[in-house]
């Protein structure tokens, strides 16, 4: 089952983690653990992972597609799964990198942070 999305702890809004290994296959990053109250959510996904994941997709399916057509035109069935399959990882990448700009992203609720202990001081 996929995490809630959020930033930080989106039950205690604590910003100190334990990263684990992702419920999905293919993420940008790990899930979170909360340290507090080990709730475990996902960092929202960042625009620039969005932008990989469809250039990634889109050169898969571009190269792979023609590389499925020459293979017919030329009579070679023994590549074609080879090219289909990776076809395919590139539409999965494609609807990955779209979809994660519609991922609901929650809003952690407000806590009182302590200031940096060791935050030096200048006089
Ligand atoms: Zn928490």
């Amino acid at each position: 089952m996929k995490p809630p999305i959020c930033p930080r702890c989106p039950n205690c809004g604590n910003r100190q983690y334990h990263a684990v290994q992702p419920a999905e296959f293919l993420t940008f990053s790990k899930d979170r653990l909360c340290l507090a109250c080990n709730t475990r959510y996902a960092p929202p996904t960042p625009l620039w992972a969005t932008i990989v994941f469809i250039l990634i997709g889109g050169l898969l399916c571009v190269g792979c597609g023609l590389s499925v057509v020459i293979v017919l035109i030329r009579g070679m069935p023994a590549a074609l799964p080879t090219n289909l399959a990776f076809f395919a990882l590139g539409v999965f990448c494609i609807r990955l990198g779209v979809m994660s700009r519609f991922e609901t992203v929650l809003v952690a609720p407000d806590i009182d942070e302590p200031e940096p202990a060791n935050k030096p001081e200048s006089t």
